[in-house]
This record gives C-alpha cells, sequence and structure tokens, in this order.
C-alpha cells in the first residue's frame, strides 16, 4: 500500500510528504511538505505556501487550501507567523470554532494546548522545530534560521511554555525537519566565530577544512540538551533542503518558494 492509497485525499505529488506525528506522541499530527503538489509555476513551482516570496498571491491562497483540505481541517484554523528571524514565541488560543485571522504578526514560534489548531512555520533551508507533550496535551512549532539558532529561540520557547503551562522538558519530544545541512551551508568566518563561541570547539557545530561549515541541526540539538530535553526523544528526518530538489532552498535557488511545516493536537486523544 503507498502512502497516497493510505488515507483520503491528496494532492497529486504530496504522498511525499513527510508525516511525522507518531515522533511526537498519541494523537499529535505533524507533516512535513515538499515543492510537489501545488499550483505555483517556476521558480515558485509548485506548492509554494509563502506569500512574501514574489510568487501570486492567488497560487499561495490555492496551495494553502490544498494543504487544509489534505489534512482534513478547516483552513481558518491554521496559524501562520511573520517570520523575522528573531526569539518571539507566542500561544495561539482560538475561541471555540473561531479563526486565527491574519498572521501573527512578528514570531518565530508557536504553541498552543487547543485540539485542531495547526501550527506551522514556512522555510527554504532553515530548520522548522516541533515540540509535543501529548501526556500535558501541549505542540509548538518553531522556526530557527542561524540568528534564531545562535539566539536560542528552541531554549526560550521551552522556557516560555514552562512558565505558562509548567511542563516538564523531560517529557517532551522533538522533530527537526527539512534543513540545509553542513554539506551545503558555508558562511563567512565571522558567522562562524558566532558560533564557535556560542558553542565551543569540540561541538562539532562548525566543521569543514576552512571551518566555515554550519550544522545548524547539530546546534538546535545542543540547546533543545542544555533546555532540559533528552536527547533520545529528538528526532531529525527529511535530510538537507540544499542537496533534495524535492525541497525549495534559498542557498541554491535564491528566489524560490517555502515549504511548510504542521502540527497540532488530533482529536480523541
Ligand atoms: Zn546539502
Amino acid at each position: 500500500m503507498t502512502a497516497s492509497e493510505h488515507s483520503g485525499r491528496r494532492p497529486k505529488g504530496s504522498a511525499g510528504w513527510i508525516y511525522a506525528g507518531d515522533l511526537l506522541g498519541k494523537n499529535i499530527g505533524l507533516i512535513f511538505t515538499d515543492r510537489r503538489g501545488g499550483a505555483s509555476p517556476p521558480p515558485f513551482d509548485s506548492l509554494n505556501l509563502a506569500y512574501h516570496t514574489g510568487d501570486e498571491p492567488d497560487n499561495v491562497v490555492r496551495n494553502r487550501a490544498e494543504v487544509a483540505q489534505t489534512l482534513g481541517i478547516p483552513e481558518k484554523r491554521f496559524v501562520y507567523l511573520d517570520q523575522v528571524h528573531g526569539l518571539h514565541v507566542v500561544r495561539a488560543a482560538l475561541p471555540d470554532g473561531g479563526s486565527t485571522g491574519e498572521a501573527i504578526l512578528a514570531a518565530d514560534g508557536v504553541f498552543t494546548t487547543q485540539r485542531g489548531v495547526v501550527l506551522s512555520v514556512l522555510t527554504a533551508d532553515c530548520v522548522p522545530i516541533a515540540v509535543g507533550l501529548p501526556a500535558a496535551g501541549i505542540v509548538a512549532m518553531l522556526h530557527a534560521g542561524w540568528r534564531g539558532t545562535v539566539g536560542n529561540i528552541a531554549g526560550c520557547a521551552l522556557h516560555g511554555m514552562r512558565m505558562e503551562l509548567g511542563l516538564d522538558p523531560g517529557e517532551i519530544h522533538v522533530v527537526m525537519g527539512p534543513a540545509i545541512g553542513p554539506c551545503c551551508y558555508e558562511v563567512d568566518e565571522g558567522r562562524a566565530r558566532l558560533f564557535v563561541e556560542r558553542y565551543g570547539e569540540k561541538s562539532k557545530v562548525v566543521t569543514g577544512e576552512d571551518g566555515r561549515r554550519l550544522d545548524l541541526l547539530r546546534a538546535n540539538l545542543l540547546n533543545l540538551i542544555e533546555a532540559g530535553v533528552r536527547e533520545e526523544n529528538i528526532s531529525g528526518v527529511g535530510g538537507c533542503t540544499c542537496c533534495d530538489d524535492r525541497y525549495y532552498s534559498f542557498r541554491r535557488d535564491g528566489v524560490t518558494g517555502r515549504q511548510g511545516a504542521f502540527v497540532f493536537l488530533q482529536d480523541g486523544g
């Protein structure tokens, strides 16, 4: 049985999306989309989910509707952030049956305790970080580019969620989605030095003969462990966005679209 035969309606090509909710826990949905299954023409082909890319807004509307239909959740229950490479993390709390309305302004992380509210980030090389705590009924989604990584958005988010919801980081599960790997992410000396100062020479966050290959996934892994998450509860899926042309990659293509990472608490748990 192929993935497309497995459940309901999916757009053409969406069988390649990564369904990874089981890595976060019971009754959590987690989906990483890729380029396939959408309406946008090159260079945004085809499932571009971001408006700021230069793509026709009508295409983005259609593509977002396609994702909502595929997941079987009304579009108005999707939360899209206005991502700014900052450390601000917000709580999504909607009225019963209400709408998320406009994008949440200037945030790079969002968490919720509400079932059926879909949290998202959009990326093209940056790391999408999904967090789940099924026993407590909490999910979160974070966006970590190099600024959010060295600034420790993961630590900020877990601290905020701990203060507001009293959660235990030792019980948290985390999945990091498709992102640029050290194979493709060469940075200038100044940025490399920032990461060596933050994580140390032996951390393997910065590698390569010239000491300028940056491993964002490893840096975020260290952030999460530092925040109290158990290493065995942290997974990575999807590989390198720049090596794999199924994904949008800003480093590889410049003008391009954005893939989505979506997490939600499912009914019934
Ligand atoms: Zn690569």
